[in-house]
């Protein structure tokens, strides 16, 4: 009995006292800088319950998924902040996909993450088609930050597959918004930075069950900087470059829909699988590059040459697939997850940081050249830069999808064409673990951003970018679809409980 007071008057002090809320890094990696507490709900009706309390004393409020971003954006710097946790909300009920039906629909809980959706619909014959994005995040945590996978054909903003957003408000009630390009209610939550509230459930789109392929080819850096980027990604399903600047190469993995009879493969992809070996050699690479070109220049070389072979196991065996291109069922295929046994690269201390910023694809070819120029210019001022993550440099696509502030989103005043979709410049990079753990040539990361946001009609990623970023590109985002938001914003929640710092760089706060 008293060992169960002592640990309530712990965890009343603990709750107290205000600490770091980190992002899936771990400690050093903050989503937050302060918060107040963090609580572990276990249900929506426990979750209004702490958004009612916190309305009536003003206690600002923000819901976390899985905590896969990297920069702390979260929430606002106040330190009385309070994080909920949706983890363990996440029922699934209501699948309705008839037989013979082209679509249907799932109602999912917030905490609902892609690989407990993808399993359940597997098991009954479903699935969310191409709107998979990773295996370890929510579908919420998705919808609110605008996250999307890379498709110029197909819809692949996460939020284009949700029909309905049941909201907590800013006085803990639920709205239900449903999708409807007329109503500003909709288009705010269809990307809606946490800032109308905490997405409760979600009624999602759901299609019959299907297989694909994945296939990769080797491109030179010329075939793609002069080539017809639209052409090579808008006939798959799914597709996106990997750069690798050193080496001057490009991989370009494509996906599609194959006949369910076509092959008994059950491929099963991993982009995040090392064992401790493995990643203590990549450290061994990776630090020193902090200081030494030569050394990030060995592990692209190294990274470029794993990557060139399938990242797949066959699922019913784990054993590697060295073959494309590579059949399976689509969420084994496009999200995966871990190899039996393997461990997570940030559970070994791999981390990474990043910047990731949408310019209109009619701009693909200007943006990579722009970028080639940098790398050149660095090269010639003795500072020769390489990619220094796993699989190069990302470069994926978006369809256009219209909402608010959707990185996608078209009819904008930039005056850009934004109708044919985006390119995406995704770019990772190691963090290293000593030192001053600043990136080797550090200002070039930060001179790249300013060039590319200074240079292109532009859009950042709403998670995958620093305050800094974001302070740069603000004036990129249309002042109409700010007001509209703020005015939807206001309607939900007058009194600002769910601020972000990202809402008040945007001025979406008074
Ligand atoms: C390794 C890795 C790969 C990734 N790949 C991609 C990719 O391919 N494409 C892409 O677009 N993004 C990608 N992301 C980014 C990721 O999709 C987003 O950061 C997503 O928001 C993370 O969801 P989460 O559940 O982990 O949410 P968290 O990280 O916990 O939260 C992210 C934000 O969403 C808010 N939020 C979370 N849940 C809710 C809710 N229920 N209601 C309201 N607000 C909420 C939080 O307050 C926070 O502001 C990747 C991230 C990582 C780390």
């Amino acid at each position: 009995m008293f060992y169960l007071y002592a640990i309530g008057v712990l965890t009343l002090a603990w709750s107290c006292h205000a600490e770091p809320f980190n992002t899936f890094d771990g400690p050093g990696h903050p989503a937050c800088n302060n918060v107040a507490k963090v609580y572990n709900a276990t249900s929506v009706e426990q979750m209004q319950s702490i958004v009612r309390d916190a309305a009536k004393s003003d206690t600002p409020v923000r819901a976390s998924g899985k905590g896969h971003m990297w920069y702390d954006t979260m929430c606002s710097d106040d330190p009385t902040t309070i994080i909920i946790r949706t983890e363990d909300v996440n029922k699934i009920s209501d699948l309705n996909l008839p037989e013979g039906a082209s679509e249907g629909s799932v109602m999912i809980e917030a905490g609902v993450t892609f690989l407990q959706l993808a399993e359940y619909l597997h098991e009954n014959g479903a699935s969310v088609g191409y709107t998979l994005v990773n295996w370890n995040i929510t579908l919420a945590g998705s919808i609110a930050m605008g996250a999307h996978r890379s498709s110029l054909r197909e819809d692949s903003m996460v939020a284009a597959g949700a029909l309905e957003l049941h909201i907590i408000d800013g006085t803990g009630n639920i709205t239900v918004v449903k999708r409807d390009n007329n109503n500003d209610d909709w288009l705010a939550a269809s990307t809606s930075l946490g800032l109308l509230g905490v997405i409760a459930r979600i009624k999602f789109k759901v299609y019959p069950d299907f297989k694909v392929y994945a296939q990769q080819k080797i491109l030179t850096e010329d075939e793609v900087l002069n080539g017809d980027i639209y052409e090579m990604i808008q006939p798959y399903a799914t597709a996106n470059f990997w750069w690798w600047p050193f080496l001057k190469k490009f991989h370009h993995r494509y996906y599609d829909k194959i006949d369910i009879n076509n092959s008994t493969q059950e491929g099963f992809q991993s982009t995040f699988s090392v064992t401790k070996t493995e990643a203590d050699l990549a450290l061994g690479i990776l630090n020193p590059g902090k200081y030494l070109a030569t050394s990030n220049q060995l592990a692209e070389t190294t990274f470029f040459a794993l990557w060139s072979a399938p990242n797949f196991h066959e699922k019913t065996t784990d054993k590697a697939i060295l073959t494309w291109p590579v059949y399976g069922w689509n969420y084994d295929v496009l999200i995966g997850g871990l190899y039996p046994g393997y461990g997570t690269e940030w559970d070994f201390g791999l981390r990474g940081l990043t910047l990731e910023l949408a310019f209109p694809v009619t701009q693909a070819n200007a943006v990579l050249k722009r970028v080639r120029k940098a790398f050149d210019d660095s090269a010639a001022a003795g500072k020769p830069m390489t990619s220094t993550y796993r699989s190069g440099i990302n470069i994926k696509f978006g369809k256009a999808y219209f909402d608010l502030l959707g990185q996608v989103t078209t009819n904008t005043s930039d005056g850009a064409d934004w109708s044919q979709g985006a390119i995406m410049f995704d770019f990772p990079s190691f963090q290293p673990t000593i030192g001053d753990k600043l990136r080797y040539n550090e200002p070039f990361y930060h001179n790249l951003a300013q060039a590319l946001i200074t240079e292109f009609p532009c859009r950042p990623h709403w998670t995958k970018n620093t305050r800094e970023v974001f302070t740069l590109a603000k004036d990129k985002i249309d002042a109409t679809h700010l007001a509209r938001f703020k005015k939807a914003r206001e309607k939900f929640d007058p009194n600002g409980i769910f601020k972000s710092i990202v809402g008040q760089i945007l001025g979406l706060y008074d």
